[in-house]
């Protein structure tokens, strides 16, 4: 993900830029630009693992919510969330703003379909009990259709640890695949 823009680094700049200038009306100003956002982050950290993506999203309103949080890095509470966003020597996360079609693309293609799949869920699952935040979306590998359901697959294990899906589909490529992949079998009968 290294040749992608560094969202982090942007925001961090704005952050100093207020500093330098005054108080804390310009303080809040920079947390404005934390709303509607879906952060990932180097979380995990088990005894004798590495950092896997972690993901949580701060709603219209700048509420914390959890998306994906693992390991003694993980990032449970708002005040953690802000904490590592403020913090100049955090690990490299990136922040997608959500009402961003460009940066939604740039995590749909650079992010594994899993995780794509599984933050898009977990989006709609928030807005579904009320949360004031826009809903995640993602393109179909097979078809290209702009969707927000539909099924990651193509599962491979990654180092026997973490299981990764390589391919997400909409519900009629996933369907199709499926059907097609079952006749193949039954041919070869
Ligand atoms: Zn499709």
């Amino acid at each position: 993900m290294s040749t992608t823009p560094n969202h982090a680094e942007e925001a961090l700049s704005i952050e100093l830029m207020d500093k330098d200038s005054d108080g804390s009306d310009l303080a809040e100003a920079c947390l404005e630009d934390y709303t509607n956002v879906l952060v990932q982050y180097q979380g995990g950290g088990y005894d004798g693992c590495f950092w896997e993506w972690n993901y949580f999203v701060l709603d219209k309103a700048g509420n914390f919510h959890d998306i994906a949080s693992s390991g003694y890095k993980g990032i449970t509470t708002k005040e953690k969330a802000l904490a590592y966003l403020e913090d100049d020597d955090k690990d490299s996360l990136y922040i997608y703003k959500l009402n961003d079609e460009e940066q939604i693309k740039e995590f749909d293609r650079e992010c594994n379909a899993g995780h794509v799949v599984g933050c898009t869920n977990k989006i709609a699952e928030l807005i579904e009990a009320g949360v004031d935040i826009d809903a995640l979306y993602w393109f179909c590998d097979e078809c290209g259709a702009k969707v927000n359901d539909g099924k990651a697959t193509d599962y491979s294990g990654c180092g026997g640890i973490a299981v990764q899906a390589n391919t997400k589909l909409c519900e009629d490529c996933y369907y199709k695949q499926y059907y097609e992949d079952n006749d193949d079998e039954d041919d070869d009968d």
